[in-house]
């Protein structure tokens, strides 16, 4: 059975590359009918907070990654990460060394002057128990000296590390306190994690756990470290780019499914396709389809993929979506039944949340409406005239499309107008703006009473 985890550390926001790696375990999990679990990283007590940990909460919660059992805290299992530890100096793959930091910094200070390697050899490496001191310890894992350690990685492919470049990491600091190569390990182990999918900032990282791993007789997971995400620069992204956080996307107005589809694709691909479903990227997502190039932020990307959401979408999932993002980006409510009729005639040229509720402002808005700049001009005197000449023939037509296609487009053809010339004040006086969803569609969105009483306001 598959089981995966994300890891986040509770330190600020849900950085969007957090979410793509959550995003990425979460598919192949449902995908293999596995386990998504979540483990807070929270042993440094010093940075870690509840409301980072709430955040994290959050964000996975809007970006639907729900995951199974309950989350683990690392600090908690901090007594079980010391076990192991001591385990590992029983069975002779771990040893206390008894060098204080100054020691350390002499030895380096003197390797750098003879020209050797400045990777720290404690001299407890081998030493008799029976000549330790009574003196506080650190707990170090006997690495392996010669040979290599490899990586069998799923995206950087077979990736070697000299073991004479790795020094015998600290386990256990003096206070008893793991450190996090440990605790990594020693929870992913415990937690039953099959693959471990994250960014390749951590394949470094790799190198020592598979000693730990090893020196401890566990089965290595199957590792898949992913390019980080990149600014339109090149560059790792950071907050000089722009949005870093998962709420500041959910805040800017994306639904949730959109963002989805995109941090899919930003890293993996399956073919050409660019848009998807849910269904389709939990039955597509594979380790094979994430690229070994860092993948750009795009925000028109994003965008266009948001729009193509929004045409899609069922209308109550859009109209919940709005009043989602309403809570989030802290803007005026809506009267949402007065917004639920003008979604169909919205969501198609609407990329974002707030793009849906600015069109539907017709909608929206009470009477008198008040016109913009533009909306004013619009109806100059012999807009309002022709608005006026319209009204009797609207008074008698009745309601559908045809009929109002027909009134609409007799009177502009009588008076040798394009029909251009005849939506503009319609627009202005309907919805008070210039641009809108078509006339017609607001007319029967409106209804004949409302579009009747918002033409005499214009005319006056
Ligand atoms: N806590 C680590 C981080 O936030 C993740 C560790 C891991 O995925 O192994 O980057």
């Amino acid at each position: 059975p598959v089981v995966t985890r994300i890891a986040p550390s509770p330190t600020g926001t849900m950085h969007i590359g957090t979410a793509r790696t959550a995003l990425f375990n979460w598919l192949f999990a449902r995908r293999h009918g596995g386990q998504f679990l979540l483990r807070i990283e929270d042993t440094d007590r010093e940075r870690s907070t509840p409301e980072a940990t709430d955040t994290i909460f959050q964000g996975l919660k809007w970006l639907g990654l729900d995951h199974d059992g309950e989350a683990v805290s690392q600090f908690d299992q901090v007594p079980r990460h010391a076990e192991v530890a001591h385990a590992m100096l029983a069975s002779g793959h771990a040893y206390r060394c008894f060098s204080t930091q100054e020691e350390i910094e002499t030895f380096r200070e003197a390797a750098r002057q003879a020209g050797t390697t400045t990777l720290f050899q404690s001299p407890w490496r081998d030493s008799d128990p029976s000549d330790h001191p009574d003196t506080p310890s650190v707990i170090r894992l006997k690495a392996p000296r010669d040979g290599t350690t490899i990586i069998a990685d799923a995206v950087q492919g077979k990736v070697t590390f000299r073991n004479d470049q790795l020094d015998d990491m600290v386990l256990l600091r003096s206070d008893g306190t793991p450190t996090y190569m440990l605790a990594v390990v020693v929870d992913d182990h415990d937690m039953g994690v099959t693959h471990v999918i994250r960014g390749d900032d951590h394949l470094n990282n790799a190198a020592r756990q598979a000693q730990i791993y090893d020196a401890m007789g566990w089965a290595q997971p199957v590792w898949a470290h992913i390019p980080l995400i990149h600014g339109a620069d090149g560059k790792k992204l950071s907050k000089r780019h722009g949005a870093t956080g998962v709420e500041e996307y959910a805040a800017m107005g994306y639904p949730a499914q959109a963002l989805r589809n995109y941090l899919a694709r930003l890293g993996w691909s399956h073919g050409d396709d660019e848009f998807f479903t849910d269904e389709q990227a939990r039955a597509w997502f594979d380790l094979e389809g994430i690229g070994r190039a860092p993948a750009r932020l795009d925000l028109k990307k994003l965008e266009n993929l948001s729009g193509q959401h929004l045409s899609a979408m069922p209308d109550s999932d859009i109209l919940a979506a709005v009043q989602d993002w309403i809570a989030r980006a802290d803007v005026p409510s809506v009267d949402i039944d007065r917004l639920a009729p003008a979604i169909p005639i919205v969501k198609d040229a609407s990329r974002t949340l707030p793009q849906i509720v600015e069109r539907a402002h017709f909608a929206l808005v009470d009477r008198p409406v008040t016109p913009d700049e533009k909306a004013a001009k619009a109806l100059d005197p012999v807009s309002r005239g022709i608005l006026s000449e319209l009204t009797p023939h609207l008074q008698t037509a009745s309601w559908t499309r045809d009929v109002l296609e027909g009134v609409v487009g007799d009177l502009a053809q009588s008076r040798g107008l394009g029909l251009g010339k005849l939506a503009a004040p319609l627009r202005a006086a309907l919805a008070g703006r210039t641009a809108t969803p078509s006339v017609f569609d607001m007319m029967l969105v409106l209804g004949q009473d409302e579009t009747l009483l918002r033409l005499q306001d214009a005319v006056g």
